[in-house]
């Protein structure tokens, strides 16, 4: 008889034994059907053996082995396990990671050369100048052996032309490239880039919001070693790549690299990690690298390659002015000089990109009577104001009401939306420049299948002047006629207690204004704030990511924060404020005497609200712990984690985030 081990995508530690029924071919790796209760689930066989401790009468046979589907290669199955031991979640959700989505029937997508080729206009193949030549060397040369890069390049300056070079060679020798992006909306241009500059290689595309066939498909092109480029989001850092010869992980501080539920892995790190057991180099691209990232580099772990110059006709970066945001001429918080900059690039006939990080109408709506706010019931959250459709919605739990006509609390009928979104700004400036075209950018705009690549297009071709978005329009595009960036409500971030939160206000401004002068004609950015001393600011008008960087890597020091230190959040939630304090209460004492036990270097910090401390009608509570080093802070959560599910827990949902990017 032979047993199959099958690893399961449920919260259990160990895999399930099934018996192998005579005519099916299973290996380890190979994807499985079998009965868990009254469930069927597809699982990963991780091993096969002869006999089981489950007694014969009670196992249950396979069902059957998934037709078509490639086993996962043994290298796969280790990343898998390294995910599983590293984030602390069961090895069956990793596995599943590396599945294509398996829901629906199967059918064969369009060759894949041809998928989503969009309508931008091409890219014309530039020669590479002197520093992207000596980069994409420098990659060339590490092949065969594990070689981490930091590739800092500041924007415009051409990252993606030294990905591609360096692609190019590793393809030429018979290697497979994995190329990381951190946004869906990124691929189609980028996947048009690549068939353009690299003429015959075979792309495949892999990201969650392909369909199932088409993912599939290009799942398989990867695993068979048919694709040449696998160009993805951070699920494809699990593609079976049988000739993998380089990764690249272009912007690599995005926040979007770290799942935030389930398996709470960063593709980032994972990809460092596979590159390193592969062997291959890795590149790690980014005008304002992460601060771990910096600092590996810094301390000599990585290699850094710098492009100090934009790639275009303008070498120099936008300048930066900081303009007060209150000038008493402002119209819906646009300033007089912004409006005069904007003024000069209707005339020109250029593009100008307004960016409020905001979406809605107003982030409030306040009576001018009482001081009542709307909150919304469920969430320690405002209301936001949304005109289109018109309404109150909660950004956290998605709660949407019809807006009242008058205070609930005193009957007012004077009822103030309070601050702006993107909805606001588009009005304001239609108001203010009623012949200019205005486009809104942001998620409720780009709702609708195909909306954002007809936004891009339109854009593109100049049927657009004034811009009007949040960050989906910061990252990576390229926007030939767009010579004016303004910033508004930035300060906004200022105030926030993450311990990240300066470094990603840096990385994303740093990103916007440098979509400012890609073209023909040099760019400029406009911030409007209260604090224009702030160092954020300063370092963004002198285009200083290292002044930044090593201020707040001192802070970091200072306060035993990553990269000098090692976290890790325990998050509880549960209707009762009650039970979640009881939980952590309880952890807190577990956690803090096997630590005494067994990473006595580690500190188990007292029970605190998450920022949010109410979200969807749960009580949100965390508790942090902080280790010089990884070795005890996984020696700790090795034995702390089994005692919590041992603890009874039932009205409590918990889960531990390893290397937390927010304290959300
Ligand atoms: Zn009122
Ligand atoms: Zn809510």
């Amino acid at each position: 008889l032979t047993i199959a081990r099958v690893s399961l995508p449920v919260p259990a530690a160990t895999p399930f034994d099934y018996w192998v029924p005579d005519g099916l071919a299973v290996e380890p790796g190979s994807a499985v059907r079998v009965r868990l209760g009254r469930r069927r689930l597809v699982g990963v066989a991780i091993d096969l053996v002869g006999e089981s401790e489950v007694p014969p009468e009670q196992l249950m046979p396979l069902d059957e082995v998934v037709v078509g589907l490639p086993p996962l290669s043994a290298e796969v199955l280790e990343l898998a396990r390294f995910v599983s031991s590293y984030y602390h979640a069961p090895l069956g959700q990793c596995l599943a990671l590396a599945l294509p989505s398996l829901t629906r029937p199967r059918r064969r997508a369009s060759p894949l050369q041809n998928d989503a080729a969009p309508s931008a206009p091409s890219h014309a193949v530039h020669a590479l100048n002197d520093e992207q030549r000596a980069a994409a060397a420098a990659i060339a040369a590490a092949r065969g052996r594990f070689t981490p890069f930091l590739l800092r390049g500041v924007t415009g300056s051409g990252k993606t032309a030294v990905y591609l070079d360096a692609a190019a060679r590793v393809i030429a020798e018979g290697g497979q490239v994995l190329l990381l992006v951190p946004e869906i909306n990124l691929t189609p241009q980028l996947a048009e880039r690549v068939r353009v500059t690299l003429g015959n290689a075979s792309v495949a595309v892999l990201h969650s919001g392909l369909p199932a066939g088409a993912r599939r498909a290009h799942w398989e092109s990867a695993a068979t070693g048919s694709a040449d480029i696998v160009l993805g989001t951070r699920l494809a850092v699990f593609a079976i790549m049988p000739r993998l010869g380089l990764i690249v992980v272009d912007e690599e501080h995005d926040a979007s690299y770290k799942q935030q539920e389930g398996v709470r892995y960063h593709a980032r790190d994972v990809a460092v990690f596979r590159a390193r057991t592969r062997g291959v180099p890795i590149v790690l691209g980014s005008a304002t690298p992460s601060l771990e990232t910096h600092w590996s580099a810094s301390s000599g772990r990585y290699m850094a390659l710098a492009l100090t110059r934009r790639a275009g006709a303008h070498p120099a970066l936008p300048p930066v002015r900081r303009v007060a945001r209150r000038d008493g001429n402002a119209v819906e918080g646009v300033g007089a000089e912004l409006q005069a900059a904007i003024r000069e690039r209707l005339a020109r006939r250029e593009q100008t990109l307004l960016f409020v990080n905001r979406r809605g109408f107003a982030p409030s709506l306040l009576c001018a009577g009482c001081g009542w706010k709307a909150e919304c019931a469920r969430c320690d959250a405002r209301l936001v104001v949304h005109r289109d459709p018109p309404g109150l919605r909660c950004h956290h739990c998605g709660h949407a009401q019809a807006l009242p006509r008058a205070c609930p609390h005193c009957g007012n009928q004077d009822l103030l939306p309070l601050g702006s979104g993107t909805q606001r700004l588009e009005r304001a400036v239609a108001t203010l420049f009623p012949q200019a075209r205005v486009v809104r950018v942001d998620r409720d705009a780009t709702r609708r299948k195909g909306a954002f690549d007809g936004m891009r297009d339109a854009i593109t071709r100049g049927d657009a002047d004034i811009l009007v978005g949040t960050q989906m329009l910061a990252k990576g595009h390229d926007f030939p006629r767009l010579t004016l960036v303004g910033v508004l409500g930035a300060d906004n971030a200022l105030y926030s207690g993450e311990f990240r939160a300066t470094e990603s206000l840096f990385a994303l401004l740093e990103q916007v204004a440098g979509r400012a002068g890609r073209g023909d004609e040099p760019g400029e950015v406009i911030v409007q704030t209260d604090f224009p001393d702030h160092p954020v600011y300063a370092a963004l008008a002198a285009h200083d990511y290292a002044a930044l960087a090593s201020s707040l890597l001192s802070e970091r020091k200072s306060l035993s924060l990553p990269p000098f230190a090692h976290l890790a959040l325990l998050r509880a939630e549960a209707r009762r404020e009650a039970a979640v304090q009881a939980f952590l209460d309880n952890a807190v004492r577990l956690g803090r005497s096997l630590a005494g036990e067994t990473a006595p270097a580690c500190e188990v910090y007292a029970p605190v609200p998450a920022t949010l401390p109410r979200r969807a009608g749960l009580w949100r509570s965390q508790v942090l712990v902080q280790a010089p080093r990884r070795a005890p802070l996984h020696a700790l959560l090795d034995a702390w984690l089994p005692a919590l599910t041992a603890l009874d827990t039932a009205s409590v949902r918990w889960s531990v985030d390893v290397d937390p990017q927010s304290f959300a």
